[in-house]
């Protein structure tokens, strides 16, 4: 299941940027068009038969289509390890990496975060924090989502109005947002603050020049993954180092 969805995802990421439907037409090479049977359209099979290679014009696919359909079923696994398949927690955290795994490649090959998929997981994260057996309260979702919906709006608006630039765009406040609702007022906090010093560590090793567009959305949907699994372990570890 975990591959067949990230086989969906590689759909995702290539044309919800482009804003062609995601339904119509079935899948086909990007370069010549030729449409993709079922027979070769099965994951990660047929991307290492073929060699990454469309059979018809041998145009050579992207690695990330490979990538994609390897780590979504390993990332739900890692769900299924954390939560066990009878937990609610299970689901929500399983439909947050979901969402996750297209808002990383397209903020890292689009620089974007569309609404289009940022929405969606905050209404998701209010009906999560709804449901028997949550981890986050109802009050706790809307209260935190809209602190953090306002600060940082305050935030990017306070920016833009001293340097003259986007430095937190509205896909990062709207992922932000939908970050809080499902982590709460007690990690949501954490999240922002490893993801950012994350970025900035990136950008400053790797990157070094101030005319590169910055792309922040990676850094936050690895940290809520990362947050998820082991945030809790690794807080209490370091409490117990310092106590
Ligand atoms: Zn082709």
């Amino acid at each position: 299941m975990g591959t067949a969805f990230g086989s969906f995802f590689n759909v995702l990421i290539y044309r919800l940027p482009r804003r062609q439907s995601i339904i119509y037409p079935g899948s086909h090479c990007g370069s010549c068009k030729a449409e993709i049977p079922f027979w070769l359209n099965i994951p990660i099979l047929s991307y290492l038969m073929l060699g990454g290679k469309c059979k018809y014009c041998g145009a050579k696919y992207h690695w990330h289509h490979l990538l994609v359909e390897l780590i979504t079923p390993l990332l739900f696994i890692m769900v299924y390890w954390r939560y066990g398949l009878y937990s609610i927690l299970f689901f929500k955290y399983l439909v947050l990496t979901a969402f996750l795994i297209p808002i990383f490649f397209i903020d890292l090959f689009d620089k974007l975060i569309l609404h289009v998929t940022t929405l969606p997981l905050i209404v998701l994260g209010l009906v999560f924090s709804l449901l028997k057996g949550t981890d986050v309260s109802m009050f706790n979702a809307l209260i935190s989502g809209g602190f953090a919906f306002g600060l940082l709006m305050t935030l990017a608006w306070l920016y833009s109005r001293i340097k003259k630039s986007v430095g937190l765009g509205g896909g990062d406040v709207m992922l932000l947002t939908a970050v809080t609702i499902f982590f709460g007022a007690l990690n949501a906090p954490y999240i922002l603050f490893v993801s950012s010093v994350l970025a900035v560590l990136y950008f400053l090793v790797f990157i070094r020049k101030a005319d590169v567009q910055f792309v922040f959305g990676p850094f936050i949907a690895i940290t809520a993954i990362f947050w998820f699994m082991v945030g809790e372990d690794l807080l209490e570890l370091l409490i117990r180092m310092i106590v």
